[in-house]
């Protein structure tokens, strides 16, 4: 379910935030040290291969509510944006860091002449965030936020429950 919002499409869809061939920038759910780990940040460093990892360190650690900008190295994307979601219950105030994560994301897209990016659900997997409030914020700062060049914005989420939370929340988002 597209939403259009000014001149920027918002999408959502199921799949895997490594295998989003036809977008400039996809964000990875990071750890503070930019490490491959599990879910997102495991999927992204595997189908990256080393040089990711190589390239991150000198940019670790990050702090909650940050977000750096590497290549993509053998993602079929131009850029990753690594962002530090809050962990539920611990990094607080939770709501203004994630929305600072999709913020900087998108400030760092602008600096780069990005035209299309796909962000993961940040912070709802091992960070614990519950999914529909994540997806509210999530929603909300990007619709705030989001401007040309940039074209299109894609959710992407693992699960069709997931998506289908998504499709109703954009849903019921006002046409610009
Ligand atoms: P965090 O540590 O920020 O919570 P996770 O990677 O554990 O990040 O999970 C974030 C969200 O991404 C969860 O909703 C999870 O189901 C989903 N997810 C896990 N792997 C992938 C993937 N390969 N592509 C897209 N979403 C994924």
């Amino acid at each position: 379910m597209p939403a259009q919002f000014e001149d920027v499409r918002l999408e959502c869809l199921v799949g895997d935030i490594a295998r989003q061939p036809d977008i400039d920038a996809v964000v990875n759910a990071a750890n503070a040290a930019l490490q491959p780990g599990a879910g997102v940040a495991g999927a992204i460093h595997r189908a990256a291969g080393p040089g990711l990892e190589q390239e991150c360190r000198p940019l670790a650690p990050i702090r909650p509510g940050q977000a750096v900008i590497t290549g993509a190295h053998n993602l079929p994307n131009r850029f990753v944006i690594h962002c530090l979601g809050p962990v539920y219950g611990v990094d607080r105030p939770e709501a203004e860091l994630l929305a600072s994560c999709y913020r900087e994301a998108l400030r760092l897209a602008r600096r780069h002449g990005v035209r299309s990016i796909a962000f993961p659900a940040l912070s709802t997997g091992v960070f614990g965030y519950p999914f529909e409030a994540a997806a509210r914020v999530a929603i909300a700062t990007v619709s705030a936020e989001a401007a040309p060049p940039l074209a299109l914005v894609r959710f992407v989420l693992f699960r069709p429950a997931d998506r289908d939370v998504y499709a109703r929340l954009l849903g019921d988002l006002p046409r610009g």
